[in-house]
């Protein structure tokens, strides 16, 4: 499970995340929701060892793997999938290269055989060898996903990933994601603004606002036991 304890984050004189105390079990999918600018990203980059820890601790399976000062495990030793908006594919290797890439310990057969099942279950089973120019946004994506999940890492870290996706397209690709990591039983992180998007993904959400995270619990309790104000106009918006 990813723990996190009382973990703030600054820029300059800007505080951004104020003292978040977030956990998630293996196999859950939490959802960090909020509006723009509250800290989520920079939450996950926390979680992901892409910023350095400025104050609290943060642990994986019990061990610390970050704290202020004293420890820093890098992202690539943490075991975590990670998508991001921004995640660029590797442009010089075709949709299945880039899937098999972080499977190097496997037989090359059996990089293939996940590689393969993966982009069928993000419907991109057609684009093995295609290559990430001729793909479309969404379809990017979906394949930055799959190459997220091949390794079936313990910690999966999405920031808005489905957010080139078309509606229509969409909620199949939420809920064959949702299919998928369930089956590899990650602890799931999930960065979103959209309020629905949490409803349909999360076993729990946590909600932010300007660095603080307001309430926490399952879309059923934000919804009908809202904390404070804040937690209703928010889900007011989803219709
Ligand atoms: P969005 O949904 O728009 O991505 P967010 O909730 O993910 O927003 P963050 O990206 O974590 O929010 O940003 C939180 C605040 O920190 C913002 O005010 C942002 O301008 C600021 N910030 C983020 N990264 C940096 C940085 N590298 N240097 C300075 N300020 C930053």
């Amino acid at each position: 499970a990813l723990a996190m304890h009382q973990v703030q984050h600054a820029f300059d004189q800007n505080t951004v995340v104020k003292g978040v105390d977030l956990t998630v079990a293996p196999g859950e999918v939490v959802c960090l929701l909020g509006p723009s600018g509250c800290g989520k990203t920079t939450l996950l980059r926390i979680a992901a060892g892409l910023e350095m820890l400025q104050e609290g601790s943060v642990s994986l399976q019990d061990e610390q793997i970050a704290a202020p000062g004293l420890r820093h495990v890098p992202p690539e030793k943490r075991n975590v999938g990670l998508a991001f908006q921004d995640s660029a594919l590797f442009p010089h290797l075709s949709v299945l290269e880039n899937v098999t890439f972080g499977l190097k310990h496997l037989s090359a057969s059996a990089r293939r055989e996940r590689a393969e099942e993966l982009l069928s279950q993000l419907g991109m089973a057609n684009y093995a060898s295609t290559y990430p120019h001729m793909l479309s946004g969404g379809q990017q994506q979906r394949v930055a996903l799959a190459r997220a999940l091949a390794p079936e890492p313990r910690l999966m870290l999405l920031d808005e990933p489905f957010s080139s996706l078309d509606a229509r397209l969409r909620d199949r690709i939420r809920d064959d994601t949702l299919h998928v990591l369930k089956k590899v039983g990650a602890a799931t992180l999930l960065v979103t603004h959209d309020p629905e998007e949490a409803m349909f993904m999360a076993d729990r959400i946590a909600l932010m606002r300007d660095g603080r995270i307001v309430q926490t619990g399952t879309p059923r309790e934000l919804y009908c036991s809202p904390k404070d104000p804040f937690v209703v106009t928010f889900f007011g918006e989803v219709n």
